[in-house]
């Protein structure tokens, strides 16, 4: 299938979500590269972003909290462009009421070729990365083939 470009800038709009027993995680690996995060634009769902704003001290752009749409605003964000770079310390041991909404975040981040890191050695290895800093051209499925598909009747 041929690719489309989608442009992500030198400053990147972070999207950071974490289940309540793995906010403490997302918390200490924010406020150990706050210098890293702050230049960047931060989202997150609405108890983690409240949080996180009193931990490092700048402004995080607070969306609904996880089950109650939360999840699902990122997910929508990811589609219009809006979001380009997932954090998701998402707690693989806990039921969670918002289970398709975490599998439709997820889902929506593969679909947009979205950097995701779900835990922390992945968001060490992402956030030190040099095209942490740099402009990228994301590369996406051209859709258009998929849109314009004949349905079998
Ligand atoms: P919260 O949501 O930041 O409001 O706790 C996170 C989630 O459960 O997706």
């Amino acid at each position: 299938m041929p690719h489309k470009k989608i442009p992500m800038e030198h400053d990147k709009r972070i999207a950071l979500v974490a289940h309540d027993n793995k906010k403490p995680d997302l918390v200490e690996w924010a406020k150990f590269n706050r210098q890293l995060l702050a230049h960047h634009k931060v989202y997150a769902t609405g108890t983690t972003g409240a949080l996180l704003e009193k931990e490092l001290g700048f402004e995080i752009i607070r969306l609904e909290s996880g089950p109650l749409g939360g999840d699902q605003q990122i997910g929508a964000k990811i589609v219009n462009r809006e979001i380009d770079f997932l954090i998701f310390f998402w707690d693989p041991l806990e039921p969670m009421p918002h289970d398709p909404d975490v599998k439709a975040l997820l889902r929506m981040a593969v679909v947009w070729n979205i950097p995701i890191a779900c835990n922390r050695s992945s968001a060490d290895f992402m956030i030190s990365s040099p095209l942490m800093d740099k402009e990228y051209d994301r590369l996406v499925p051209d859709y258009d083939i998929y849109r314009q598909r004949k349905p079998s009747s």
